[in-house]
């Protein structure tokens, strides 16, 4: 699940992280009285008005302009919210911006000039381990510097053991070539942030930039958040700030219905019961020449309901030329499951794609003969290689 870059920066607050203030605005007169807030809390002549989209890339998409006064502030916010914001993270017709942050300017003149990094902290799975990627050329064009002078991005790897030590944080201000209080600001700040990472089960935080003020502060100016959703079981506070707008609407209603699904780009749906025997289907089905539509896994309890919910989310899918149920009937019985198949057919009344079940286990052969006899534009199977024909069979035609 992803945040909103404010809701990201509130995260952070919480964990003691300095961030640039701001103040959500769904209209432009909110705009306006935000920014005025801001000036009085502040005290800070202007500010920045920040689309709030679940992709990056705001700033050189127009997403996030300067404003010298409230009453810019509002109108560059009415300009934003209703716009379909383009950047090379969001689709290409763009993505509607309902909501800004209105934010202090934080890129104030001072003694020294501010200056942008790039900090992010996710998990390295091939080394088992979590990482802190940071650069001192942090800012919009981070994916150049990535990709020109890569010798400029830095990784500090955390032993999951003994976690994030000291020495490692002092590495990392001593890298983007702070000294002084910058320097300490910096180590508290990465400290708190990877502490901000772990405490709420997140699979990445990125704060690009992180800036280093006029004045030595350390603050957050962005924040991209990624949480780990087989961790908001234990977040009732974070789970509740989805925002089902940002989400595919398939996704949303498979969540509601309690299902793992991945949407892909293939012809063939499937449903499947376990996740094992769900990646073996999607082979079955390359093997017989089609590809995968989705990753679906019913879960242990393939009843009607269940199977039902799962055939209207994969007809959901317009690429969808055959669906392939693969149930392996163990507690649950394969005559109970045909029997929800052809329910499921009735309820949902037309299907316009064959379907191929294929039921193995208890009972497997009189569920056969349920699907057989049904009447239905149902085939069944009960060997794998059956299955794979039928498949192969019914894209040829
Ligand atoms: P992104 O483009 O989606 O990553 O959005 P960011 O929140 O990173 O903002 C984009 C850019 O806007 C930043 O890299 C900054 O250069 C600029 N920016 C953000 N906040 C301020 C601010 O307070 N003052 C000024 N002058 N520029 C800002
Ligand atoms: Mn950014």
């Amino acid at each position: 699940m992803n945040l909103h870059e404010y809701q990201g920066k509130e995260l952070l607050k919480s964990y003691g992280v300095k961030i640039q203030e701001g103040i959500l605005a769904h209209s432009a007169e909110e705009a306006v009285e935000a920014a005025k807030k801001l000036k009085e809390l502040y005290n800070s002549g202007w500010c920045v008005v920040k689309a709030q989209v679940h992709a990056g890339g705001r700033g050189k998409g127009g997403g996030v302009k300067l404003a010298k006064s409230p009453e810019q502030a509002g109108e560059l916010a009415g300009q934003i919210i209703g716009m379909m914001l383009i950047t090379p993270q969001t689709p290409p017709e763009g993505k509607l911006v309902r909501k800004v942050l209105v934010a202090q300017d934080v890129f104030y003149p001072g003694a020294s000039e501010p200056k942008e990094f790039y900090i992010s902290v996710l998990t390295d799975r091939g080394r088992g381990a979590n990482v802190i990627i940071y650069s001192p050329d942090g800012g919009m064009d981070i994916e150049k510097v990535a990709a020109e002078t890569p010798e400029r991005v830095f990784t500090e790897h955390v032993d999951p053991l003994l976690g994030l030590r000291p020495f490692q944080a002092a590495k990392v201000a001593f890298n983007l070539g702070l000294s002084g209080p910058a320097f300490k600001e910096m180590v508290a700040f990465v400290q708190k942030l990877y502490a901000a990472f772990l405490g709420s089960d997140a699979t990445m935080f990125e704060i690009n930039p992180c800036l280093k003020t006029s004045d030595d502060l350390i603050i957050a100016v962005d924040a991209k958040v990624a949480l780990d959703d087989n961790g908001l079981f234990r977040h009732a506070e974070l789970e509740a700030l989805r925002d089902t707008d940002e989400e595919d609407a398939t996704d949303v209603e498979a969540r509601e219905y309690d299902l793992n699904y991945v949407k892909l780009d293939g012809n063939v749906g499937c449903m499947v019961n376990g996740a094992g025997l769900a990646m073996a289907t999607m082979d079955l089905i390359q093997l017989s020449g089609g590809e995968p539509a989705n990753f679906l896994d019913v879960g242990g309890t393939a009843d009607a309901q269940r199977v039902e919910n799962a055939m209207r989310i994969i007809l959901k899918d317009p690429n969808v030329k055959a669906i392939l149920i693969n149930i392996f009937g163990g507690i649950v019985r394969c005559d109970r499951v045909a029997q929800g198949v052809v329910d499921a057919y009735k309820t949902i009344g037309n299907i316009p794609v064959p379907v191929i079940v294929r039921l193995q286990g208890t009972n497997a052969d009189i569920a056969k003969k349920i699907i057989d006899e049904s009447g239905l534009q149902v085939m069944g199977a009960v060997e794998f290689q059956e299955a794979a024909d039928l498949v192969a069979k019914v894209l040829k035609s």
